[in-house]
């Protein structure tokens, strides 16, 4: 234990009553009755209406717990919103094996974002592009005067850089402004100040601005996470070089390289979602810098030690917030941050990473040796097993009698089921 004497590593905790797993969850973030009750109530529909349009009801999704992470000398509990089976599983079982040579160790750029400003129609573009870099003082000055909060907490508009890019529609400037949004997404504090500054541009320029938004290719907002994975834990050398040559494929190309990132946003989505954090933009973020040298290719990257362990780093944009967006109003996302116990976006950044690599490292591990269908096919015998009408008890005793016979179809679990009742 290195955390104040309290530890995320916690075996058979999938065997305790959902109860039990409550209690450990609020014994170690420190939660009172009330937000713990939180854990089986729904959205208020008031707040839901208050979020988007239209509003009908609420979909749920289960909230599940990764245990034993162990991040930077830190232990956390992750919450994970998700509805495919295996995922918070096989990332508790990586944190565990990645626990054995320290855990993860990360590192995070500061919270700088991109946010785009279009010009077109100008008769001398070079010039143009000279005009805006001459008055880059009160440019910056004026996107500041937008959000005085972010600037008092330090963060703010701090560069400007020009870009003159070639369209069928001839040639157009691309102005980004360089923000530092602290402990925010910054999408909102971005976009605020992009359109405030058009009718400056248009004014320097004498042209026409068009597009004001934030660039989701966040590449100046880069978090790295990496993990030495015990080579006698995972069954010696045979099985690190089975993993580096099931990873290698997704190097070099993008058919498997799009699923094994995928694998990579199966713990990062789920993180992202349970802090009310924006996973399209997570999203949009990670595949085009997978694409950064002109080739989709793999987030992570594997090799071996020098003792012959396995190296696993991921690396990728990151524009996570604390402060703001959804995460602010939805009860669950405010209880989630609380679990976690992060001061700072950089830390919910770092420990996002930090799970996208575990969640890897579980996918290729299982791919490499016994495959991923093992995993999935007790939970995947559970579904089943509801879906032909087993209740309470009988779903585990259905689904474990499909998994023993290797025969896991609706038609078996039904006749399980008659013969039980
Ligand atoms: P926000 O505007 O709700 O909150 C950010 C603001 O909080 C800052 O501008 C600042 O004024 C204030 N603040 C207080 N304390 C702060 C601190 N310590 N650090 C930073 N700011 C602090 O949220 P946002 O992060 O600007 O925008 C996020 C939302 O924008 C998300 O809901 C996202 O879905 C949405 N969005 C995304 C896109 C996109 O990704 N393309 C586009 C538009 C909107």
């Amino acid at each position: 234990m290195t955390d104040k004497g309290k530890s995320s590593q916690v075996s058979g905790f999938y065997k305790l009553p959902i109860g039990k797993r409550v209690e450990f969850v609020k014994n170690f973030s420190g939660l009172n009755e009330e937000e713990t009750k939180l854990f089986s109530s729904c959205l208020d529909m008031d707040i839901a209406d208050r979020m988007i349009e239209n509003v009908l009801g609420t979909f749920e999704i289960p909230l599940g717990i990764a245990v034993n992470f162990l991040i930077n000398g830190k232990e956390y509990l992750i919450p994970m919103a998700i509805e495919e089976s295996s995922v918070v599983a096989a990332a508790s079982n990586a944190a565990k094996i990645a626990r054995i040579k320290g855990g993860f160790k990360t590192e995070c750029t500061d919270p700088l974002m991109i946010g785009q400003i279009q010009i077109l129609h100008m008769k001398d573009v070079a010039e143009a592009a000279q005009k805006i870099l001459a008055k880059k003082k009160e440019i910056l000055q004026l996107a500041n005067e937008q959000d005085k909060i972010l600037v008092k907490f330090g963060g703010g508009a701090k560069d400007l850089e020009v870009r003159i890019l070639d369209s069928p529609l001839g040639k157009m400037i691309v102005t980004h402004l360089i923000v530092d949004v602290r402990d925010a997404m910054g999408a909102n504090a971005v976009n605020t100040m992009c359109e405030a500054l058009a009718p400056l541009l248009e004014e320097l320029t004498g042209s026409k601005v068009r597009l004001k938004i934030l660039s989701n290719l966040a590449d100046k907002r880069i978090v790295k996470a990496k993990a030495v994975f015990d080579k006698e834990r995972i069954g010696g050398e045979s099985v690190v070089d089975a993993f580096l040559e099931s990873y290698n494929l997704a190097t070099i190309d993008p058919y498997r390289a799009a699923t094994h990132n995928k694998g990579i946003m199966n713990g990062i989505d789920a993180l992202i979602i349970a802090t009310g954090n924006d996973f399209r933009a997570i999203e949009a973020g990670a595949h085009a810098y997978a694409s950064r040298s002109g080739q989709y290719t793999s987030l992570s990257l594997y090799y071996k030690d020098k003792n012959g362990n396995l190296v696993g780093e991921l690396e990728l944009p990151m524009a996570v917030g604390i402060i703001g967006g959804a995460g602010n109003i939805h009860p669950k996302a405010k209880l989630c941050k609380k679990i976690l116990g992060i001061k700072t976006a950089k830390e919910l950044a770092e420990i996002v990473a930090s799970l996208g690599l575990a969640q890897n490292f579980a996918a290729v591990f299982a791919l490499s040796t016994v495959g991923i269908q093992k995993g999935h096919m007790s939970l995947h015998a559970k579904n089943i097993a509801v879906m032909a009408g087993a209740k309470g008890d009988e779903i585990d005793k259905v689904a474990s009698q499909m998994v023993k016979e290797g025969k896991i179809k609706l038609e078996r679990a039904e006749e399980i089921l008659k013969e039980i009742r």
